[in-house]
């Protein structure tokens, strides 16, 4: 008899959520509970990542047109792009204080990275925001085929090009932040999952080399000078295969976990006093939850959007193992 197939689709930010919090994971993605306010530090990051999807699809549109990689910055093409970034970023005396500051922050931003980075000549823009879902496994049980979907965002993909050049294909990752320090690149497992699926489905037509870290620093110093190469970083990392392997086992193992329980099992909190506050939505509704108050209701007071319209994407996948 052949079994029937259920099919979930995950996200690494849904692995990464897990396992930093399983009980947030709970709220976010089982139950899908969501804030109806961003944080500032979110909400500047998509920001960031808007204006860089403008400027490189501005530049692989003056490529397009046969633009010499060193014009491309002169060219109509990217010049209709650059036009879209400064409207979008222009002041709005009515828009609120903190929407202004954040458009001032990135206005700052955006000039910095064009005079440090320029057109980018020694990069080839082969895609820009490439979003693909993919198997990423599939599980069988005794009658059932479950299989695991993830959805691979690559905002930027390039090969090195010019003089000297080895042809090589990166991911490029760019990325605002309040501090430029050191990072220890071969634990940031996103790029290196979407490497590793991008080589085992073929989901591009070139093999990728590895991926580069562009940071941006959005941390303006009303006072003291801040030179471009304090502002702006970029590092390269080219995982092993092997490092690959793992990085996926792990990712395979982290989203089977996350959603193999059923949905009225709560899972553990992990609390922490300095990083909850930081990094979690949840934080008051965690902690009245724990004091014994109705969790929905007081989600829906605290500004959060508690679905009606949500049915689980699948009750547990214990249920039928
Ligand atoms: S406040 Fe902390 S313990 Fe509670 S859900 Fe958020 S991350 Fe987890």
């Amino acid at each position: 008899m052949t079994k029937p197939v259920d099919e979930i689709t995950t996200s690494y930010s849904e692995i990464s959520t897990w396992r930093r919090c399983q009980y947030q994971h709970w709220l976010a993605y089982r139950h899908r509970y969501t804030p109806l306010q961003v944080k500032p530090a979110l909400e500047r990051g998509i920001g960031w990542d808007h204006v860089m999807n403008l400027h490189y699809e501005g530049l692989q549109a003056a490529q397009r047109e046969g633009a010499k990689p060193i014009d491309r910055l002169e060219h109509p093409a990217f010049k209709m792009f650059a036009r879209r970034i400064e409207a979008e970023l222009q002041d709005d005396p009515d828009a609120l204080e903190s929407q202004r500051e954040l458009k001032d922050l990135l206005r700052w931003m955006y000039a910095g990275y064009v005079e440090r980075w320029g057109p980018d000549a020694k990069w080839e823009i082969l895609e820009v925001q490439k979003r693909m879902v993919a198997p990423l496994t599939t599980i069988e049980t005794p009658d059932r085929i479950l299989q695991i979907n993830l959805k691979v965002y690559i905002d930027l993909l390039v090969r090195e090009q010019g003089r000297g050049s080895r042809g090589r294909v990166w991911v490029v990752d760019a990325k605002s932040t309040t501090a430029l320090g050191r990072r220890d690149l071969g634990f940031n497992d996103q790029s290196g999952l979407y490497q590793w699926m991008v080589a085992n489905h073929g989901l591009l037509d070139v093999p990728i080399f590895g991926a580069i870290f562009s940071y941006a620093l959005a941390r303006k110093n009303k006072v003291k000078h801040q030179p471009l190469a304090e502002r702006f970083k970029r590092e390269p990392y080219g995982a092993t295969d092997r490092e690959l392997d793992e990085i996926a086992n792990d990712a395979i193992e982290s989203a089977w976990q996350a959603n193999s329980r059923n949905l009225d099992w709560q899972p553990p909190r992990s609390p922490d006093d300095e990083m909850c506050r930081r990094r979690c939505d949840f934080l008051d509704a965690c902690l009245a939850h724990r004091k014994g108050h109705d969790l929905a209701k007081f989600l829906r007071r605290t500004d959060h959007e508690v679905p009606d319209w949500h049915t689980p994407r699948l009750e547990g996948i214990d249920q039928f193992s």
